[in-house]
């Protein structure tokens, strides 16, 4: 662990001077219509920077510039080592630069610097090492054809990629697309967040610094929908890689179809399960439960938001639960001792509170929480909420909130609990606690999500596929399966003459 507490991070983020125009074609530049928007810390409410407003002239002039160095090979046709030198340069930037970034995340988003210094910065260094030390180490197949041919199959680098990511997890969204569509040899265009801008950007020209050459990544921020609408619809954009909600996913579909049948590949919303059996270590799951949702202030696609815990044993572990609940810090974001910081905006604050009237007016039983607090000059914080007596039906059973509201849901039996669990459009992660190997594997088997935490929550690595069933959408990030979104398999069928 770091030595950071001792640091005086107010003064640090005060001093912060962030990149504020778009980045294309290995430099800074204003949007063609010089227009900006306001980038405010939910900190303090502060303009952090006026960052450059792109639109689809921006958005064009990033693609051109992507695709023309993507034609011209310096780093699409480049020895595959030469890439991974140049990522893994890109890896040790990031570490060697980790107070900068993690203080520009928990500035534009309210995270806590601790978390984006102890667990946001490293995992994305760690991504861009895991992607360099696999892009020298893939191979193509030969297929089993007959005597007289010899057929190749290989991987090529799709193009042009676009990656249009959320303000959850500004620095680790952009990473994970980032590293396996650079390694696979692409030119990509990255529109973040309108909320989180700024680390992007920074890492940009970090990457430009390791050697990932002018064109090949370029950052066009945008406001509302323009730049993310224009990629979606950009006639010359071969690959789109989104993270975001289901309700946007299905617009790039959509934008997919009315243009040029790009290839989509959607990382969209959740309601994921979390499934406590009477015969699982209950102090274990309760102190892993409460991270499963107020991590990351429960801005968490995956975050366990749905507790189902079996009836006999409800009330010690919502009693473990409140302690856990509990203990957590909330406040100041730049505090190191801070656990549960400010959620991004305002907006996200005020949809969240709607959510918990909505618990109260379905006559969900509020256990903790359930109000906004105000630390300092800032009002976007909203304390620990669990919610028992949650049935099936209500909206906070049913919608993703994004934010730290928990439902506790009872169930008797394993069927029961199977069913209560997939009953969601979503399918993005579930958990299952139990020290009864067999049901963990019959109930892991059974529940619809792409990743099933057993005796954990929410586990996550470069090593293993993170995506959806369901409306959580399709494709895989992490682990060498993303690289299907990045990359064209090519037949190659020599015939041999006699
Ligand atoms: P969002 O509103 O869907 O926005 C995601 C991205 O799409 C942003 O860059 C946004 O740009 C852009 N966008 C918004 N409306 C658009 C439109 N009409 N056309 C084109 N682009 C558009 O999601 P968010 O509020 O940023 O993030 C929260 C959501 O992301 C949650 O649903 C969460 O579950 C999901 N998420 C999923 C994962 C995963 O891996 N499955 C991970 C993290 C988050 P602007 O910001 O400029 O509007
Ligand atoms: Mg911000």
């Amino acid at each position: 662990m770091q030595d950071f507490a001792s640091q005086n991070w107010h003064e640090r983020a005060a001093s912060l001077r962030p990149r504020h125009q778009a980045f294309i074609d290995g430099a800074f530049t204003d949007a063609a219509n010089r227009r900006t928007f306001a980038c405010l810390s939910p900190i303090d409410g502060r303009v952090v920077a006026d960052v450059a407003r792109c639109d689809n002239v921006d958005v064009d002039r990033a693609v051109r510039a992507a695709r023309a160095s993507f034609d011209g090979g310096a780093w699409s046709r480049c020895h595959p080592r030469s890439r991974k030198a140049a990522l893994l340069r890109l890896a040790a930037l990031v570490r060697e630069h980790a107070d900068e970034l993690a203080l520009l995340d928990c500035v534009d988003v309210g995270k806590p610097i601790s978390d984006a210094l102890g667990v946001d910065v490293p995992a994305t260094a760690a991504l861009f090492d895991w992607y360099a030390e696999a892009v020298d180490k893939l191979y193509g197949e030969i297929a089993p054809t007959g005597p007289d041919a010899l057929a190749l199959v290989t991987r090529e680098a799709v193009g042009v990629v676009a990656a249009v990511i959320p303000w959850n997890f500004p620095l680790d969204m952009a990473a994970w697309k980032l590293a396996p569509a650079l390694a696979a040899g692409n030119s990509v265009v990255l529109k973040p967040a309108e909320q989180s801008p700024l680390s992007a950007l920074r890492l940009a020209e970090l990457a430009l610094e390791a050697g990932v050459p002018p064109g090949v990544l370029n950052v066009v921020p945008g406001f509302g929908n323009e730049a993310g609408r224009a990629l979606g619809l950009h006639p010359d954009v071969d690959s789109l890689a989104f993270t975001g909600s289901t309700e946007v996913g299905k617009l790039f579909q959509g934008y997919a179809g009315a243009s040029n049948m790009k290839m989509v590949w959607l990382e969209c919303g959740g309601k994921s399960p979390n499934l406590v059996f009477a015969d699982c270590d209950l102090d274990a799951a309760a102190k892993r439960a409460a991270l499963g949702i107020f991590f990351n202030q429960g801005q968490v696609c995956s975050a366990s938001s749905r507790l189902l815990v079996q009836s006999s044993v409800r009330d010690a572990f919502v009693e473990r639960l409140l302690r856990e609940t509990a203990a957590l810090r909330i406040g100041d974001p730049l505090d190191p001792a801070t656990q549960i910081g400010a959620l991004v905006d305002a907006h996200q604050t005020e949809r969240v509170m709607g959510y918990v009237d909505s618990g109260r007016r379905d006559g969900a039983r509020l256990l903790c929480g359930g109000q906004r607090l105000t630390f300092g000059a800032g009002d976007c914080y909203v304390a620990p909420t669990i919610f028992a007596d949650v049935d099936a039906s209500m909206t906070i059973a049913r919608e993703e909130i994004f934010g730290p509201v928990l439902s506790v849901l009872g169930f008797d039996d394993e069927a029961d609990a199977i069913a209560l669990a997939n009953d969601t459009v979503y399918g993005l992660a579930a958990s299952v606690w139990t020290r009864d190997l067999d049901r963990a594997h019959r109930v892991a088997r059974a529940l619809r999500a792409g990743t099933v935490s057993v005796n954990t929550v929410d586990a996550l690595d470069p090593c293993v596929p993170f995506g959806g069933f369901k409306q959580s959408g399709f494709g895989r990030d992490m682990s060498l399966h993303a690289l299907d979104k990045y990359s064209q398999l090519k037949t190659t069928w020599i015939n041999f003459n006699r």
